[in-house]
């Protein structure tokens, strides 16, 4: 393994310890060979002036909750050393009280909660310690003969720790192992089916001694099944299968989430290691046996579900076994949901599911790093991981849970899908980002570039999509639930106000262009969203037309027209989807200010038009308010949220009151 080191780097980090150890445990952070997603932790003992001046012995411990890779210095717990020292002479010491003593021999009250293993981190007689989760060394170790292979490695100047569980107890354990241990020659501890511990006087010496012993993990790796070093990247995403394999990944992410009580987000992996490994014969049988590391089982479950299709079946027997599991260790706790993390679909790849797109990403990651692992250990003799006793332990271990409690209220549309047309501007924009801040994941597509460049996250994604191309807007379709695995929102907002013509004079070109986009292109959306929205989380539809469907007015023949047939589209989908569970509301906004149609100069137009000030024009209805994109997205939200569950077929103004239609 390369080290990341630079002296330059080092040095602008800053001469203090804690400087430096941000540095070092940034480089850690950034190899996901050795560390996924908050796994692993670093500290440093240093003697800081309290309150009064007077010096005070810490360890500078990594807070739960934070990540290696993007570590800062407020996300060190500063803890007295001597108060953690003596925990670790204690015979027992439960959980609670742990972090409840930790907490109270903090310096600072506002860091965040030290690290479960900060107690291991304060014996190690070394200012620096650095702790891993190094695949190699993991994969080497869950082998049969992963002790030997071990020992042969290292020789004696590695303290290898039998595996017992994180937090109190592995220190308990270290602790006793090293009581004759002569420091001064040990480089490190190896900690069976768990990871790697690091140390030395100074960040350099310590980070660079994490990278010798994970080096000679690889060369054994090396010698005995041909490892090569090249990278583990994550894969572009791949074009959108075949519809019936999104069909498929539909369904299976209606019974994941219906088994987990909620919507979810599904991504999936169909090349590279995740794709060799859901091709091998013996998949259910090797993945079966248990994760790299017992950190991760958290994310992934204990277990992947291995199937192909049957998807119902498939994740009811998953369900079930789970509770099996669950029963056969402890039935007084309270279960957890019983629904599969990461999915190994043979002939496919890999699907990772969580309530958002990254946390679907944290067990993609993890479960690339597991497979590749698994071929490592296959051919050093045998995956063999922990046993599902301290599997469970780890599970349903509450300092485990806190860490994916951290981060507060979820917001209302976490885990939803949404696909919203007519999006780089207007209404279309704000509906779209409206979504995305309450929690969805979003698909925007227009039929201007910018869209692309607008929207460039990974949960919020603009397609230039033509919505009158009906092969475009059915790979719109195909992509959002290629991305996302499936599609619970769609609000149908693509349109043109055409220009103002009287029926007699009507182009029929004109005529014809506004009932393309605006009437025929919602048809061919629906039509192509239909069969994803049935297998969608409470399914619904929002269908922008126009106050000119209740009142129209004189010259927009070629609009409202096309807007009424869109209503009545609208009305007969709700009929129609209804069986299928799917809602389909209309809104009627009108005079929406705040978009880039009503330019200055149109604005001033239309008001003289009207012979008002621009003021009066802006806010002539009943309410005597200026209607703004934002209402029109308050509406949406409303609409495909629960307090309107109940509610299909209706169509509702956003105008401020409009006499004609009062
Ligand atoms: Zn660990």
């Amino acid at each position: 393994m390369q080290s990341l080191w630079n002296e330059a780097e080092a040095a602008r980090a800053g001469g203090s310890p804690l400087g430096l150890r941000v540095y070092s445990s940034r480089l850690l952070g950034q190899e996901p060979s050795l560390v996924l997603h908050g796994g692993g932790n670093t500290s440093v003992k240093a003697t800081i002036p309290d309150l009064f001046g007077d010096p005070v012995d810490v360890l500078y411990v990594k807070g739960s909750g934070w990540d290696l890779a993007a570590i800062e210095a407020a996300g060190f717990a500063p803890v007295r050393l001597e108060p953690l020292r003596r925990m670790a002479e204690l015979e027992r010491l439960s959980d609670t009280d742990m972090v409840r003593w930790q907490r109270a021999a903090m310096l600072d009250p506002a860091a965040p909660t030290p690290s479960v293993e900060a107690i291991l981190h304060a014996i190690i007689p070394f200012d620096f310690v650095d702790h891993t989760h190094a695949d190699a060394v993991v994969a080497v170790s869950n082998t049969p003969n992963g002790l030997e292979r071990i020992g042969a490695i290292y020789g004696g100047d590695v303290v290898v720790v039998p595996y017992v569980m994180p937090g109190f107890v592995l220190a308990k354990a270290v602790r006793d192992l090293t009581r004759t241990v002569d420091w001064s020659r040990c480089r490190g501890l190896i900690l069976m089916h768990h990871g790697v511990f690091s140390f030395g006087p100074d960040a350099k010496t310590s980070y660079q001694r994490m990278i010798e012993l994970v080096t000679q993990a690889e060369e054994h790796l090396r010698v005995q099944v041909g490892w090569t070093g090249d990278p583990l990247v994550r894969p572009e995403s791949a074009t959108p299968p075949a519809p019936d394999r999104l069909r498929s990944l539909a369904t299976l992410r209606n019974a994941v989430g219906r088994t987990r009580g909620g919507p979810v987000i599904a991504r999936t992996e169909s090349t590279g290691v995740a794709r060799a490994f859901a091709d091998r014969s013996d998949a259910a049988a090797v993945a079966g046996r248990g994760p790299l590391t017992p950190d991760h089982v958290i994310r992934t479950k204990p277990l992947p579900l291995v199937a192909a299709g049957e998807w119902n079946e498939a994740v009811a027997g998953y369900a079930e076994r789970y509770h099996q599991y669950f029963t056969r260790h402890r039935e007084r706790e309270t279960e957890l949901d019983r629904a599969p993390r990461w999915v190994v679909w043979p002939g496919q790849g890999s699907v990772g599911i969580g309530t958002s797109v990254k946390d679907a990403e944290i067990v993609l990651d993890i479960a690339r790093h597991t497979a590749r692992a698994i071929g490592w250990a296959e051919s050093l003799g045998g995956w063999r991981a922990l046993p599902e006793a301290d599997l469970f332990d780890v599970e349903y271990w509450e300092l485990e849970q806190a860490k994916l409690k951290a981060g507060g209220a979820s917001p209302p549309l976490r885990g939803k899908v949404a696909l919203v047309t007519g999006a780089a501007s207007g209404i279309g924009q704000a509906v779209a980002l409206g979504l995305w801040r309450h929690g969805a994941a979003v698909v925007a597509t227009d039929v201007r570039r910018e869209v692309s460049t607008e929207f460039a996250k990974p949960d919020l994604v603009g397609l230039e999509i033509d919505a009158t191309d009906q092969a475009a807007v059915v790979r719109s379709v195909e992509e959002t639930v290629n991305r996302f695995g499936g599609l619970d929102i769609v609000v149908s907002n693509a349109g043109l106000f055409t220009p103002s013509q009287p029926l007699a004079e009507m182009d029929p070109m004109v005529w014809d262009r506004s009932l393309t986009l605006n009437l025929t292109s919602h048809l061919t959306l629906l039509k192509a969203a239909a069969p994803y929205l049935a297998l969608g989380f409470d399914p619904a539809v929002v269908i922008m037309a126009s106050k000119n469907v209740p009142a129209p007015g004189p010259g927009a023949g070629a609009y409202s027209v096309a807007k009424a047939g869109l209503t009545q589209l609208a009305r007969v989908a709700a009929l129609e989807l209804g069986k299928l569970g799917v809602r389909v509301n209309v809104l009627h906004p009108h005079a929406v200010m705040d978009t880039g149609a009503w330019t200055p100069e149109v604005l001033a137009a239309r008001a003289k038009a009207y012979g008002m000030t621009v003021e009066q024009y802006r806010t002539n209805n009943v309410l005597g308010v200026e209607v703004t994109t934002r209402d029109v997205t308050e509406a949406v939200l409303a609409l495909v949220g629960p307090a309107f569950r109940a509610t299909t077929g209706a169509q509702i103004p956003i105008d401020g009151g409009n006499d004609r239609v009062i």
